[in-house]
């Protein structure tokens, strides 16, 4: 399973599916990607292999675009299949989140946000947790960073998550919990992934997210490390990797 992200001047399309095709090892049951391009967020998933997403992207004119988030799903909710697959997108169609790991409490938090008028069109526990953040953006008032933080710290389990919001359409937020997550750091662009192999490429710079922490990737501006749960800043290390 693998999470990939790009932002900056690149087809981000490419940039995406190279990359997915780099974590292919990891191991995974379906793929999926999406692209913002400037005025259209589109998304493309299917069952199976790297090469069938390409051919569904493709199909679908979802190729467009600098901004994009990719995923290869490993299943542990609901079966392998187009729906199941990632990103998931919010109620409003206004968020997609991508994510590697497991929410345990997701079921609870289904109830809860069931009573409150959400639906959910897939069996997993990923699509719970962008309509908690969703949820909590709108009773909160509050911007996309601070909602994925409000939300994670009521969520029990294990991630890594790449989070897009419409209304910040130069941003993804992220952030880890027991599973891998690397920021690219390049020149005017940055990319997200599960290891550098997707990244190692463009640039040789990295910041290796800790477990509980959470960063803003926003084009031009330095990228903003926090911990989930008290809200600290962390200075991130910048990690010089070897090509
Ligand atoms: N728990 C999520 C799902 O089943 C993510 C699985 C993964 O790590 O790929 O959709």
């Amino acid at each position: 399973c693998g999470i990939v992200g790009y932002i900056g001047k690149r087809d981000a399309y490419s940039v995406v599916i190279k990359g997915l095709k780099r974590l292919e090892y990891r191991g995974y049951d379906s793929a999926g990607i999406m692209l913002h391009d400037g005025t259209d967020l589109k998304v493309s998933k299917t069952k199976g292999k790297v090469t069938d997403l390409e051919i569904k992207a493709e199909a679908e004119g979802t190729i467009y675009g600098t901004i994009g988030m990719g995923h290869t799903r490993w299943a542990t909710h609901g079966v392998p299949n187009d729906v199941n697959s990632h990103p998931h997108l919010s109620n409003s169609g206004k968020i997609a989140i991508i994510h590697n790991g497991i929410i345990e409490n997701y079921e609870p938090l289904k109830k809860e946000l069931s009573k409150r008028g959400y639906v959910f069109h897939s069996d997993t526990d990923t699509e719970v947790l962008v309509n908690l953040i969703e949820d909590v953006q709108k009773q909160e008032k509050v911007k996309l960073g601070k909602a994925v933080q409000i939300a994670l710290n009521q969520v029990v389990g294990a991630y890594a998550i790449a989070v897009f919001d419409v209304d910040k359409p130069d941003e993804i937020v992220v952030a880890r919990l027991g599973s891998p997550l690397a920021i690219g750091i390049g020149e005017d662009e940055f990319f997200i992934a599960s290891d550098a192999s997707p990244f190692i490429e463009y640039t040789s710079n990295a910041i290796y997210l800790e477990d509980e922490e959470m960063a803003i990737v926003r084009l031009h501006k330095p990228i903003k490390v926090r911990k989930i749960k008290d809200d600290t800043l962390v200075d991130p290390y910048v990690q010089e990797l070897k090509m």
